[in-house]
């Protein structure tokens, strides 16, 4: 798990990701699935909100050594959007 705090935390993933352009497939909100299109590697990433503070969780190598990755970060942006959404929806 690591803690999201500042956007810059993600900066040097959603850089990977921009390149990579993985695909995010959401298994239920706070959790999504993400490829890799070309290596057809799958992981699963986990989104969640305790005290306030945003956390999220990847399968990965470097998601297990709470490293930022670019699923994680793939992930997060896909988790921001229907957060918003939700929140538009939730009036
Ligand atoms: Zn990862």
């Amino acid at each position: 798990m690591i803690q999201l705090t500042t956007a810059a935390t993600l900066t040097n993933a959603i850089n990977k990701a921009r390149t990579v352009k993985p695909l995010v497939r959401v298994n239920r909100f706070g959790s999504y699935t993400v490829t890799n299109k070309a290596t057809g590697a799958t992981y699963t990433v986990e989104c969640a909100k305790r005290d306030g503070k945003r956390f999220a969780h990847c399968t990965c190598k470097a998601g297990e050594r709470g490293q930022a990755c670019y699923h994680l970060a793939s992930a997060v942006s896909a988790h921001m959007q229907l957060a918003a959404e939700r929140a538009t929806l939730n009036f």
